[in-house]
This record gives structure tokens, sequence and C-alpha cells, in this order.
């Protein structure tokens, strides 16, 4: 039997209210993994699904949710956990716009933010809890969080909050939770450790597997760009000259590395400022909202801050350090290109140094694609040697065209 895959929102058996909130969302049709995820999920079955970020995962749980749910109950009847203050948000925020046309209430319970406030929340009722693991457990031992009711279980982006070292306390609020109740999970990756994860708390749980032809690819061009070490921030400079980004993240290793890039920027870059784990919610909300407002043009990120940051009119996204995880790669080039992007398409370069062929190897064997090099006017050097990749490796790959029309972009750096 070969089944069809809906192509509309209609055809998913969402409800009146769903449908008019997506028609005021502007989404015209299901995403690839909306279309395919959310007749499983809203069968009450569990499920996982595997698609790159940007694909619209979000609402592909939501909506099934909103179906199932008792919304004359005002308990808990659904947990969602993510791997990040601002992931949280960003489900809240998404859960918010596709219920607007229900009666549905939530909180949002992450840690940095006054306890006491979600506590109210909680007490007033709040049929869907969207959480990090920390606070989640934190509520819980209050004993003003109860998951004793709950139908649906969520674990968004599985593989970021297994990174992050989630894993205990994910397992410690999944053993408080109902036997009888469906279960979630999305993911961009599905590392061993995800697997292993969904075997113990899945009960045989469909599969959606998007995660092979919808690599990013289609819409994000990516470049690499062979560096001097000795000379990174100027080529920086250069490259930002050159592509005039509309918005740009520029991601780097660590948060020493990120302070550094901002530092050589001040005074010279208004539009530039940078984020990472360390400050405070209030801050790191603040900035986020600049950024959304695109007061601020040049975002420095670390990972753990950055991955997460959903803003459509991202053009360029800058690797400023080699990810040190190729699934790292995928996550910070999935900012760009975003579905919902009135640009069509996301630019992503990777800066590269000599001795770090292996790492851009790695990556093209994750991404399943060469990437062409980008040499900067003036820069010019030697791209790293690194292994070729095989024929079999190669076999799906997809060489990526090099745009030739300039565009116009905002004249951030002019
Ligand atoms: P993911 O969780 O897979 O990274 P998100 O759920 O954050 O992706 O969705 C990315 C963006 O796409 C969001 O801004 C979201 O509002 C938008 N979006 C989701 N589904 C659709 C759709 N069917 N049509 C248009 N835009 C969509
Ligand atoms: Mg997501």
């Amino acid at each position: 039997m070969t089944e069809s895959i809906p192509q509309s929102f209609e055809e998913l058996g969402l409800s009146a209210e769903s449908l008019a909130a997506l028609r005021q969302l502007g989404f015209a049709k299901p995403s690839p993994i909306q279309a395919r995820f959310i007749p499983i999920a809203i069968t009450g079955r569990d499920c996982i699904g595997q698609a790159q970020t940007g694909t619209g995962k979000t609402a592909a749980f939501v909506l099934p949710l909103l179906e199932r749910l008792d919304l004359d109950d005002r308990r808990t009847q659904a947990l969602v956990l993510t791997p990040t203050r601002e992931l949280s948000q960003q489900v809240a925020d998404e859960a918010h716009r596709l219920s607007s046309e229900h009666e549905l209430t939530t909180a949002c319970c992450v840690g940095g933010r006054p306890i006491r406030q979600q506590i109210d929340q909680l007490k007033s009722g709040a049929q869907v809890v969207i959480g990090t693991p920390g606070r989640v457990i934190d509520l819980l031992a209050r004993r003003v969080l109860s998951v004793e009711n709950l139908k649906c279980v969520i674990l968004d982006e599985a593989d970021r909050m297994l990174d992050i070292g989630f894993r205990p306390d994910i397992e410690r609020i999944l053993k408080q939770c109902p036997k009888e109740r469906q279960t979630l999970l999305l993911s961009a990756t599905l590392p061993p450790p995800v697997e292993r994860l969904a075997q113990r708390y899945m009960i045989d749980p469909e599969r959606v597997d998007l995660s092979v032809k919808t690599v990013a690819g289609d819409t994000i061009d990516q470049y690499v760009i062979p560096v001097d070490p000795d000379r990174k921030f100027r080529t920086l400079v250069q490259l930002l000259k050159q592509e005039r980004p509309q918005q740009a993240i520029v991601f780097t290793r660590t948060k020493r590395g990120a302070e550094n890039v901002l530092k050589k920027f001040r005074g010279k870059l208004p539009g530039a400022a940078f984020i990472h784990g360390d400050l405070a919610q209030s801050a790191r909300d603040r900035i986020m909202l600049r950024f959304r407002e695109r007061k601020i043009r040049l975002l420095i990120a670390t990972d753990v801050v950055g991955r997460g940051i959903d803003v459509s009119t991202i053009s360029h996204i800058i690797n400023y350090d080699v990810p040190e995880d190729c699934d790292d790669y995928v996550h910070r080039v999935g900012r760009t290109g975003r579905l919902s992007s009135t640009e069509s398409r996301g630019t992503a370069f990777t800066l590269v140094c000599r001795d770090e062929g292996g790492q851009l190897t790695n990556i093209e064997k994750r991404i399943n694609r060469m990437l062409e090099s980008y040499p900067i006017e003036g820069f010019e050097t030697q791209r790293p040697v690194a292994r070729r990749l095989t024929v079999d490796e190669l076999e799906s790959a997809e060489p990526a065209a090099p745009d030739e029309e300039e565009e116009e972009f905002g004249f951030m750096l002019t």
C-alpha cells in the first residue's frame, strides 16, 4: 500500500479552530514533517520525528496536542521538555499562536526567571507545561507541578538535551509520568543515546525520518573560507563587507572567543552584540528582542545559546570557528534559510584553518556534500588538505551552485 501524504492542513483532521489559526499565521500548507508526523501523533501513538531544524517540528507536535487534550480540564495534560530557555520560550510562543482560537492555558517553566511567577501560573492551571528539565524537576519537587494526569510528554530537540547532559533529569521526570501516556520525540539527529532513551521510554514508536533529503541544502548556500589563523578577524571583516548581510550570526566555539570578536568590533559596529549562556536571563531576553527587532544586525554567539535561535530574517551564518561536532554545524547553519524566511535563501560560511581539514571532512560527510571554497579577496590561502570523500559517500550529494547574482542586503558595514 502506498501511503498518500496529506497536502493540506484540512486533510490532517484538524479542528476548525486550528485551521483558522493556521490561516491567520499564513501557513499555506503543512511542511513535510508536519504532513507525516501529525497523522500519527493525532492517534495517540508514540512517534519519533527526525528532521532538520527549521522544518516546523513545533507545529508538528502542537497541532495534534490541541486535538487530543481535554480543554475543559484545567489540569496539566502535556509536558514539553526542551534543552534551553530560548527554545522553551519559542515553543511557548508558537503554541500560543497555534492555539489562538482555542482556550488553552500554558506555562513556560525555565531556569533563570523568577520561579514565583511560574508557580502562580501552575497553580492557576496550565494544561501544557513547557520547560527545561532542571526547572521542571524543581517545580515537581515543590509539588506545584503535577504530572499525574499527563496524556502526552514531548521531548523536543532530544539530541540537544542529551548533549547538554539532561539525560538523568529527563529520566527522573519520565519515571514520574503515568505509564499510559503518549511520548513524542523530535530531533534533528538520532545518535545512539537518543535511540536508547527512545527504547526505554517509548512504546513501539512510529518513525518519521526526513533527515536525509531535507538537510538544509536546498535553501542554504554553504561555503568554506580557507583562512590563516592570525588573519581570521580581518577575513571576517572583509567577508562582511563583501556580503553585507541583512542579519547574521557569528558562531564561535567558546565564550572567550565570542568576547574577543566583539571587543574588536566594539565602537566600530554599533549593531553588534554577543550572547552566551552565562548572561542573566533578562539580558539574554533583551538581546534576543533587539535581534528580533533587527536593532542588532550581527549577533556573536556560542553554540548553547545560538543553536536555538529562530529568527526568520537571518541571512547569513558565519562559523568563525569550525564547530567541534558536525551536528553543531547542522544546527548552526539551520539558523538561516528558515521556512518562514522572506529572503528565499540563506548563506553559511565556515572559516577553516589549515589544520582543520579533518573536521571539515566530517562535516561534509554529515551533510553529504562537498563544501565549495569561497576565497576572500586579499585573504586567499590554501584550503586544508583532507581526505577526499569517496564516490559512495557522495552518492546523493549535490554540489552547491554558487549564486552569480549579487543580492542587495542592508549596508551594515559601509
Ligand atoms: P524546528 O522545530 O523544526 O526547528 P520550528 O517549529 O521552529 O522548526 O519552525 C520554524 C519556523 O517555521 C517557525 O517560524 C514557524 O512558525 C514556521 N513554520 C512552521 N510550520 C510552517 C508552515 N507549515 N508554513 C510556514 N511556516 C511554518
Ligand atoms: Mg524545534
